[in-house]
């Protein structure tokens, strides 16, 4: 019996141990198969703006007399979008990274919301397309926020920016804001390319592009950091779309951002 139970301790060890290896080894593997998606998607993101930029740089050293400065203009823009494209996609990176590892610090304090529309939109109508123009209020030098004013700005650089890259040219952007009882409400509303409904539910899933916006470059990331972020600091994203339609998409900030993060 000695001898017998001495077996069956060891065919429990050897069982134990195989079952913490498999976990070991399925861990390992996912995190490989997330190397290797974040590899490509860098490396095909990449591709694209970097083959762009470099064609813009070989025609600007050609139009060097001063008849040719539209020309040079034209591709000086280029690059500077195209450089601006290549920083967003960093930015989104790391962001996932540091909303991984737990690196965010946020800063909860009061500010005007004006400057920050102003800024959003001076550095997004760099990116209109042609005929593309923003409307937005400028009558809320009243209104200040008690909130993280870095983080904001991303969430609504971002947003814009959506709505720029996935509507045509000639169409106008809207950004609202109103007031409320409970909080502040930001709204940026295109006439865009809209979200499938059957893809609707799966927007906010970090990676996530729809069908319909494949055309346009993208990581599928913007969306995800952005509603966490929010989450994060007691705020809310959420939308309303239809395909071929247009997007509305809507942050509610509330007043007590406080008392909801120390929840
Ligand atoms: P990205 O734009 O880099 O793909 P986002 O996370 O910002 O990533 O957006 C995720 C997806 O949501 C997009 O790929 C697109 O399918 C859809 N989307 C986001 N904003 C809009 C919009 N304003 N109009 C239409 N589709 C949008």
């Amino acid at each position: 019996t000695e001898s017998k139970n001495y077996t069956e301790r060891l065919e429990k060890t050897v069982e134990k141990r195989t079952e913490q290896l498999t976990i070991a080894l399925a861990k390992e593997k996912e995190l490989n198969e997330l190397k290797t998606r974040f590899l490509s998607l860098v490396s095909h993101e990449f591709k694209t703006p970097l083959s762009s930029i470099l064609t813009s740089v070989t025609l600007l050293s050609k139009y060097t007399q001063t008849e040719q400065q539209q020309k040079r203009d034209k591709h000086v823009n280029t690059i500077k979008n195209k450089v601006r494209q290549l920083d967003t996609i960093l930015s989104d990176f790391l962001s996932v990274e540091r909303l991984e590892s737990g690196k965010v610090n946020y800063k909860i304090e009061m500010f005007p919301l004006s400057k920050l529309v102003n800024e959003v939109v001076y550095d997004a109508n760099m990116l209109l397309k042609p005929g593309q123009k923003i409307v937005y209020p400028e009558n809320i030098d009243n209104i200040i926020l008690n909130f993280d004013e870095k983080t904001l700005e991303l969430v609504l650089s971002n947003l814009v920016h959506n709505a720029i890259k996935y509507s045509p040219e000639n169409s106008i952007i809207t950004m609202e804001v109103t007031q409320e009882k409970e909080g502040i409400v930001l709204q940026i509303i295109d006439a865009g390319i809209g979200i499938p409904a059957k893809e609707q539910k799966y927007i906010f899933n970090r990676y996530f592009r729809a069908e319909n916006a494949l055309v346009n470059q993208g990581t599928g990331i913007g969306l995800n950091i952005a509603k966490q972020h929010l989450e994060n600091l007691g705020a809310s994203l959420y939308f309303f779309s239809e395909e071929n339609k247009g997007s509305t998409f809507t942050v509610r900030i509330p007043v007590n951002v406080e008392e909801k993060i120390s929840k």
